[in-house]
């Protein structure tokens, strides 16, 4: 069976920043790349104003727990790709190694 194809997309391992082709096919599989979802972002910014607002804690089923004061505001979702060289374990540092 011939898969018909839907789009053509250009997206960067998020390894070594090299730039894939990717085709997707209009059954929702797609080849050229191994996409893993997307990722909450947040600004360093967003992260320092979490750690200064600091902590408090909350008694959850009897036990004290420390829990942040605030959430970092996400700024974006990134899509996370990895190229075919980097999933297969070729650079040691893609995230999902299995
Ligand atoms: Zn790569």
């Amino acid at each position: 069976m011939v898969k018909k194809i839907k789009k053509r997309l250009e997206k960067f391992c998020a390894v070594c920043g090299q730039k894939m082709k990717i085709i997707s096919y209009a059954d929702r599989t797609y080849r050229g790349g191994h996409h893993f979802g997307r990722f909450p972002l947040c600004t360093k910014k967003a992260v320092n104003e979490v750690l200064k607002a600091g902590t408090k804690k909350e008694t959850i089923f009897g036990m004290e727990i420390q829990v942040l004061k605030k959430d970092p505001k996400l700024y974006r979702y990134a899509e996370y790709w990895e190229c075919p060289k980097c999933y297969w374990g070729k650079y040691p540092r893609g995230l999902f190694k299995r």
